[in-house]
């Protein structure tokens, strides 16, 4: 059922999968990884394969979020490019037409900001004000968008969008109450506030003629925002009020965070519950999305009718061969995203996306990698890898895929490392994928051995006399209270001190209900999850951090939001701006001053020192030959980062260890 074709206006999608507008954080300056990223996807088969966010012109200028433009006829080619290599797999691609509206700040062009009203535009802390479009801006505005769908189809699109979702979108800036206080034809009434997506959505028809099929991006409810629009009122009107217009529908929640939630704070599927209503008010054919990794989930939603095409962003980076996957029945073997939207934290940066699963994304064109393959060893080697976290899983993995032997050992019962504590704790349950995915594959060939409750010292080393020998022994949690603001130790005397390694082994903590401060000096997730952790196991949490803001980094993963939420729903107590002191004390940053907090036991989630004794006795004392370490073991980070690492190493085997693998750059050259 799944790879049924679906018509879609005048076009023909050959399967139900359908990999929606992601950013991939290439854009415009980078147009050979985002096409080679593509191109894989529609490898991997996904019958239709979308663009990210398109400037349609430059007053629309989204600078640094390295978006995709079609300002005028030089951006075609490009394009050109991208359309050329999806449809050589046979999918359909489609571009996602957009003008920013009061999220364009125009930094680089020097426009004036363009919205519905005269408000600041839609980043409090950018002081920058859009500018209420005149009529003639209006019809300006269309004119562009026209324009910008011409050279869409100039390059060969097949599918048009029109996009007015996620509060990103000049066409979502009219529709909502918030931003739109006009009171001419385009304000007031939803009828009016609709006017302009109406018109937009005519002309793109207009200029398509019936050859390309015409998309409708719609968010159908921005929960918790005030004003926002919901299924159950406006949402659902603006639906019922289009519903034949589009030849397609790709519906949503926004912003984007509610969006692209992550697995911590939503299940498969989450946003049915929203988007279900859509099917039931139009005989177009409906794409949604959800994190949606389950072949039986996705047919069941399209059994049960409520999605016609199963819509994935990431799963489809975390896996773009998911659906070849599915179609020859291998299930086991497919790479499900975890939902921990490291992927969404480098769009933040302006920088091709990473992801935790697949550490192939982005890396398509630059280093020429592929997902599925890696090219056969020359000479195979006998490898012994230490430690069988993250890195040295995906090290293993790797090194398999091209014909080495591998002996794996890790001292822990379980394989796993850090993806098998942290999946412990409240939340990241899906996060274990990390570990499963991989000893499924490793499992899968007869050269590999996997010893667990084995903890290898450098006798064992030396004995075993690998050709190559990969230390993966991963870092621990300091307990010293360095961290990222404070490099020198602190005397914590007598203090109760723990760190997140003893809660994770289970062994710290006193069964009588304690006051504990949790300090958050790493600014990830991590003492977040710890303070809920705590909650759960009884105790009394105070979350105490030296910056401004809860689980800082956490903004880059669209998660800070809900975790101020989840610490309010369980009582923890937010104390922002207080840091250790020289005595174990904290003190405001703001005014120095010593703010008073007792408690009994103190919880550092700080920094973390790589566990490389074993590193340096093999390859500094010994000098044994070709030992090396990667992961946290070389330089504690993100499992992501972990991952990378043991992919990284494994394709360099045979070539040439010492030096960084180079990449190729987009070549961007003065003019003459
Ligand atoms: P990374 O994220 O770099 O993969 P992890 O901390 O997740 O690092 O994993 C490191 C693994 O190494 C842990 O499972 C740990 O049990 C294992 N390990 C550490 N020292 C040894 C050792 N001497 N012998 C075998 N395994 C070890
Ligand atoms: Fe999924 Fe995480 Fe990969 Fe993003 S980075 S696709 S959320 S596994």
């Amino acid at each position: 059922m799944l790879f049924e074709s679906v018509k879609i206006g005048p076009v023909t999608a050959p399967n139900r999968f359908y990999a929606v507008p992601h950013a991939t954080g290439h854009g415009w300056s980078q147009p050979d990884g985002a096409i080679a990223l593509r191109a894989m996807k529609a490898e991997g088969g996904w019958g239709v394969v979308a663009s990210q966010m398109t400037e349609i012109a430059a007053d629309s200028d989204l600078a640094s979020h390295p978006m995709d433009r079609i300002w005028d006829e030089r951006d075609i080619t490009a394009h050109a490019k991208q359309v050329e290599a999806i449809k050589a797999h046979g999918s359909l691609a489609a571009i996602e037409l957009a003008h920013g509206g009061m999220r364009a700040r125009n930094y680089t062009t020097g426009l004036p900001v363009r919205g519905p009203s005269h408000l600041p535009i839609l980043r409090p802390e950018v002081p920058i004000q859009a500018s209420e479009m005149s009529l003639a801006d209006i019809a300006e505005f269309r004119h562009a968008h026209k324009g910008a769908a011409r050279r869409a189809i100039e390059a060969g699109f097949d599918i048009l969008y029109v996009y007015a979702a996620h509060d990103l979108s000049l066409l979502s800036h009219f529709l909502s109450r918030r931003t739109n206080q006009r009171s001419d034809a385009y304000g007031g009434a939803l009828k009016n506030r609709m006017r302009l997506l109406r018109e937009v959505l005519e002309d793109t028809l207009e200029v398509a003629a019936g050859r390309q099929a015409v998309a409708l991006r719609f968010s159908v409810a921005e929960p918790g925002q005030r004003l926002g629009l919901s299924h159950k009122d406006e949402g659902r009107e603006v639906v019922e009020i289009l519903a034949e217009l589009p030849d397609l529908w790709d519906v949503n929640i926004s912003g984007w965070s509610q969006d692209s939630a992550t697995s911590r704070f939503s299940e498969e599927g989450f946003q049915l519950e929203f988007t279900d209503f859509v099917k039931t008010v139009t005989s177009k054919p409906v794409v949604g999305v959800g994190r949606f990794t389950s072949a039986d989930f996705m047919v069941s939603l399209v059994t049960q009718g409520r999605l016609d095409l199963i819509g994935c962003a990431r799963p489809s980076i975390a896996d773009p061969f998911l659906p070849s996957k599915i179609k020859q029945g291998h299930l086991d073997e497919i790479r499900e995203c975890i939902g921990c939207n490291i992927c969404v934290s480098m769009d933040g940066y302006g920088v091709p996306l990473r992801c935790t699963q697949n550490p192939t994304i982005g890396e398509e064109w630059r280093r020429g990698w592929h997902p599925e393959s890696v090219p056969a060893a020359t000479d195979v080697k006998n490898y012994l890898i230490v430690g069988a976290g993250p890195a040295g899983l995906e090290c293993a993995r790797t090194l398999l895929m091209t014909g080495h032997k591998v002996t794996l050992a890790d001292a822990a019962e379980q394989a796993g490392g850090r993806v098998s504590r942290e999946s412990a704790l409240p939340g990241l349950q899906s996060w274990v994928r990390v570990r499963d995915y991989r000893l499924q594959m490793i499992r899968q060939h007869n050269n590999a051995e996997l010893y667990l409750s084995s903890r290898l010292t450098l006798e064992d080393l030396v004995e075993f006399d690998a050709d190559s020998t990969v230390i993966a022994t991963g870092s621990s949690w300091r307990d010293d209270g360095v961290g990222s603001t404070r490099f020198q130790p602190v005397d914590l005397g007598s203090r109760a001190v723990i760190t997140p390694d003893n809660i994770m082994s289970g062994t710290a903590l006193p069964d009588d209900s304690i006051h504990c401060v949790v300090y958050d000096d790493d600014h990830f997730y991590m003492a977040s999850v710890i303070a809920e952790k705590l909650v759960a196991l009884g105790h009394r949490v105070t979350y105490v951090t030296p910056l401004a803001s809860v689980s800082s980094w956490t903004d880059f993963t669209l998660e800070q939001g809900r975790i101020i939420d989840r610490f309010n729903s369980l009582g923890i107590v937010i104390e922002v701006n207080a840091g250790l002191g020289d005595g174990g004390e904290f003190n405001s940053t703001l005014t120095g001053k010593t703010i008073p907090l007792d408690y009994e036991t103190l919880v550092l989630v700080g920094a973390r020192l790589p566990d490389d004794k074993l590193y340096h006795q093999a390859a500094v004392e010994k000098k044994l030959s070709s030992v090396f370490r990667i992961g946290d073991c070389l330089s504690p980070g993100t499992i992501q980062a972990a991952v990378l690492a043991g992919h990284t190493h494994a394709r360099q085997s045979g070539s040439n260890f010492t030096k960084p693998l180079s990449f190729r750059r987009q070549g961007i050259y003065c003019s003459e």
